[in-house]
């Protein structure tokens, strides 16, 4: 026995770890430490072996173990053990271990990867001070504790009200977290076209995890994306706890979160729908670090739970406003010239009438045809007739200024809401557009040629008043032989 560990001479331990070189490792570190120290490659064989004699101590070593390992074999030594110490030595990376052996009885854990020195040292501190396991049964978080939980949780869930839209919902639920005790910084990253994104995070001043983190302006491609345990929970959907920050092999990260005052850095997988991974993490840095009681570790949790609600509400409120604006596109705009419908012309030009008789402004409309078009389909056939619509509008929409509306209001018909208009504009812009639509070239098809009616409005008058002028001014064009321009009468 090292007098210097302070440790008890009468202690018992069994130590449980399938590879022989971690069994090896340990019965090297812990030399002299136990008066009988016997190591086990599974739990059958630890149960065998405590069976033939108890321990004071079982230490379940999770370092090295599969992805796969079997927990419930696990679980069921914790649960045997009804309350006896038990040490489970956690590597940082596959943290949630932690809490899915709690489930099955109380138990005290460190977070890995541990030299043999600080393994040494873990068990000669809990030797003496006592391993932190509550009595039999289910351990009972203190009123403090559960009222702090539900603070931050209750916080967390007012978030959701900004949840139509996912950066002021990151925004609102990291600053609900990092009321969490000991928190000094939250963030959250989510993923999203190819690329983790840092929606949001809060706490402290000057604290930029993008600078921190990102290289060449992209998270997933971080060179610390297997240390920090933000990127490396969203990336592995591991829940991944870094007590200390030098046990990620990062020491130069280590240094500047220290300068921060973040000293324990967790990653909390948010759970995605199906199979494709998780839709990212909530990250908590902590100004020291400090154990989780199982209620803290099922609320951590619950709040990733409550994340994903939020994130994925965002997302489809997002997916409401695009099919909106979908259904919206298809009932005002033209399929063939992506110009306003009639319907939708007929909705504008009553609102520009209106903001006219109020601002006091002119307002002018236009109306143009193409010129003998039946014959452009006869001649070329349908397909060309339609190039040459898509190639009239687009002539037109070119030379319109920005606040102008083009609609097609007919077959091969037009209309031009002219608003800040006056008769006399209108004619000069109708006339630009006669010329450059007769100088256009289609191929396959000859050049053509529109004629356009042109109306000012009238005090008091309405919206199909003044269509049924520019019509008749527009006849009037067509009677005078076509690619011309005629005034409507008021
Ligand atoms: P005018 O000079 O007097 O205007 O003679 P027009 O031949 O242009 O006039 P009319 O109204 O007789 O013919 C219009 C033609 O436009 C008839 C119709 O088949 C054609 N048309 C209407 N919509 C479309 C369309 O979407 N695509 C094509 N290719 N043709 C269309
Ligand atoms: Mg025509
Ligand atoms: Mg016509």
């Amino acid at each position: 026995m090292h007098q210097e560990d302070g440790a008890r001479e009468d202690f018992t331990c069994v130590f449980v770890n399938p590879v022989g070189q971690r069994r090896a490792d340990f019965q090297h570190g812990c030399d002299g430490m136990f008066a009988n120290l016997r190591v086990a490659a599974g739990a059958e064989q630890a149960r065998a072996l405590l069976a033939r004699e108890p321990a004071d101590l079982l230490v379940l070593d999770l370092e090295r173990c599969d992805l796969a390992i079997d927990l419930a074999a696990l679980g069921a030594l914790v649960a045997e053990r009804a309350g006896a110490p038990v040490l489970v030595l956690c590597p940082f990376t596959n943290a949630r271990w932690v809490p899915a052996l709690m489930a099955f009885g109380p138990l005290d854990y460190a977070i890995g990867p541990l030299r043999a020195q600080q393994t040494r040292a873990l068990l000669a501190a809990r030797m003496r001070t006592g391993f932190s396991v509550a009595a039999p049964g289910a351990p009972t978080p203190s009123e403090t504790e559960l009222r702090t939980l539900l603070a931050v949780r209750s916080a967390c869930q007012q978030a959701l009200a900004d949840a139509d839209d996912s950066g002021r919902f990151a925004e609102h639920l990291c600053a609900a977290l990092a009321g969490w005790p000991g928190v000094v910084h939250a963030a959250l990253f989510q993923h999203r076209d190819g690329d983790l994104h840092l929606e949001a995070e809060q706490g402290v001043e000057g604290l930029h995890l993008m600078a921190l983190l990102a290289h060449d302006g992209r998270l997933l491609h971080s060179p610390l994306r297997h240390a920090f345990p933000g990127l490396l929970a969203a990336a592995t959907g591991e829940f991944t706890l870094l007590d200390t920050l030098d046990k990620a092999g990062e020491p130069a990260l280590a240094v500047r979160l220290d300068t921060f005052g973040a000293r324990m850095v967790v990653g909390v997988p948010i759970p995605g729908q199906g199979p494709g991974g998780p839709m990212g993490s909530l990250c908590l840095l902590f100004g020291d670090a400090r154990a989780f009681s199982p209620a803290q570790l099922q609320a951590l949790d619950d709040l990733a739970g409550l994340a994903a609600h939020g994130l994925r509400m965002a997302e489809v409120t997002r997916e409401n406003e695009a099919l909106l604006a979908r259904i919206t596109h298809l009932a005002t705009t033209d399929a063939l010239t992506d110009l306003a419908n009639r319907r939708h012309g007929e909705g504008l030009l009553e609102q520009e009438i209106k903001r006219a008789r109020r601002y006091r402004l002119p307002l002018a409309l236009i109306l143009f045809d193409i010129d003998r078009f039946s014959q452009i389909n006869d001649t070329f056939g349908h397909p060309v007739g339609d190039l040459v619509l898509r190639t009239v509008a687009d002539t037109a929409r070119a030379l319109l200024r920005s606040s102008d509306v083009l609609v097609r209001s007919g077959g091969e018909e037009f209309q031009v809401i002219a608003s800040h208009t006056s008769a006399i504009d209108a004619l000069k812009m109708a006339e630009k557009l006669r010329a450059a639509i007769e100088q256009v070239e289609i191929p396959g098809c000859d050049h053509v040629t529109i004629s356009l009616g042109v109306a000012q409005l009238g005090e008091g008058e309405s919206g199909d008043s003044m269509a049924v002028r520019t019509h008749a001014a527009l006849a009037r064009a067509k009677r005078a032989g076509r690619n011309c321009i005629e005034l409507a009468m008021s």
